[in-house]
């Protein structure tokens, strides 16, 4: 599948923001954007993003929005159309299409530390979805899904540290740290999503 090259923390200071891609170090003093939070290039030192035009910033907020998700702009694109033609506002819409994937489910659960890393996790086949192995990042879950991590796969390393851990997830999703299973209890409402994600931004770009 074809993933953006750029290292992750690079993509961070591109867009002037965390966008957590990298898992427990986002949290830490390592974080780049903690330690130098300056355009990547030759000019990262001089003043930025003082005189962005209404293009350059829609145009920021989607890509900002895209390397979050780790999504290519064919499907990110796909997802707008989508949202389009739903009843209700085009960028909610979108939004919450994008956050039923399952790799975001299984970020969200806890199960991988990062979007990266949860995407990877699907891709192995490592999680059933109502006792069926889905490999397809951008399922998109319902509600009354039960998504696990395989049984013959709990013991893996990876999930060492997760047997039996806390973790804090949005309430439109329940995850049992010690049968390692969790279940889609809602669909996810705009609340449920970061809300520094201006998103009528992005309706404005694809409307032009
Ligand atoms: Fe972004 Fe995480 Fe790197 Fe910080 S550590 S710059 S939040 S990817």
């Amino acid at each position: 599948m074809a993933r953006t090259i750029e290292p992750d923390c690079r993509q961070c200071r591109r867009e002037g923001c965390k966008l957590f891609l990298k898992g427990e170090r986002c949290t830490t003093k390592k974080c780049a954007m903690e330690r130098r939070p300056v355009i990547p290039g030759q000019h990262g030192n001089s003043k930025r993003r003082v005189a962005f035009s209404e293009y350059g910033t829609q145009l920021r907020e989607k890509q900002k929005v895209k390397r979050m998700y780790g999504i290519l702009e064919k499907q990110f694109r796909e997802y707008y159309e989508k949202a389009r033609k739903v009843e209700g506002a085009t960028g909610e819409q979108m939004l919450i299409s994008i956050e039923k994937r399952l790799d975001n489910v299984v970020y969200r659960m806890g199960i991988g530390r990062s979007r990266k890393q949860a995407r990877q996790i699907v891709n192995h086949g490592l999680i059933t979805v109502n006792g069926k192995r889905v490999n397809i990042p951008s399922y998109s879950v319902k509600v009354g899904d039960v998504i696990a991590i395989k049984e013959n796969k709990q013991s893996n390393e990876m999930f060492k540290d997760l047997k039996g851990s806390k973790v804090v997830m949005p309430k439109w999703l329940t995850f049992d740290t010690n049968s390692l299973s969790g279940k889609i209890e809602n669909l996810p409402t705009r609340e449920d999503i970061d809300t520094d994600i201006r998103e009528q931004l992005i309706v404005e770009l694809y409307s032009r």
